[in-house]
């Protein structure tokens, strides 16, 4: 498997020895980030960095693992009690009166926060290649959580990332995509054609579109 080296910037304390040990030159760039056209994946400057901040990672990902959808559904429940847990600490933190329970709730939904990613990942959106995770984004961009949302930033990421799994599909120019809300299918048809969702043949109102 080809490998490439990424340079943590966080922990690099700019000693500089991977400069002195990658033989073509790939560390030592003026933004600090490696070249990755001239990296050659040797992994000498990992083993020289005495701070752990060099790391060697694949440039193609196999496809992620596949689980039982029994597991998904559950880590999905999982999931989702954590999410509750975090609004509700934040609500108590909000309208905590007391410094410490102010403090004390906050932690609580940092730890709800990071345990429904972790829950997230082992559910199948581990890598940014896989069919899930790319369907995600597309479905966050359809349909954004908030005001704030990055829409553009979430757009770019879906035109860079090629899908290793087969389990997303670039949307064609030129294409609507509705979901239907009797079996909650996505799909997608040619602008001013008919929608009609290729599962359970729902017409109409039970189709919703999404852009
Ligand atoms: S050897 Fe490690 S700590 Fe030193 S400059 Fe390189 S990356 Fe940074
Ligand atoms: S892996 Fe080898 S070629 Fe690549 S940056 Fe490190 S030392 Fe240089």
């Amino acid at each position: 498997m080809k490998k490439i080296a990424v340079r943590n910037l966080r922990l690099c304390t700019k000693d500089c020895l991977c400069l002195y040990v990658c033989p073509n030159g790939a560390t030592d760039t003026e933004d600090s980030i490696i070249d990755t056209s001239r990296c050659i994946g040797c992994g000498d400057c990992a083993a020289a960095c005495p701070s752990g901040a060099i790391s060697l990672v694949p440039v193609t990902y196999p496809p992620q693992q596949k689980k039982d959808d029994a597991v998904i559904a559950a880590l999905d429940r999982l999931a989702e009690n954590k999410a509750k847990e975090e609004k509700a600490a934040l609500m108590i933190a909000g309208s905590a009166a007391d410094p410490g329970l102010r403090r004390l709730m906050k932690a609580v939904a940092r730890s709800a926060r990071l345990s429904a990613e972790d829950i997230l990942r082992e559910a199948g959106y581990m890598l940014p290649q896989s069919g899930n995770a790319l369907s995600l984004i597309q479905s966050l961009i359809d349909d954004p959580p908030s005001q704030g949302f990055p829409l553009k930033e979430a757009e770019e990421l879906l035109a860079t990332i090629e899908c290793n799994d087969g389990g997303y599909r670039r949307r064609e120019a030129g294409t609507v995509r509705y979901r239907c809300n009797r079996c909650l299918t996505e799909f997608e048809v040619r602008e001013g054609e008919e929608p009609v969702c290729p599962m359970c043949g729902a017409t109409g109102d039970e189709l919703e579109r999404l852009e």
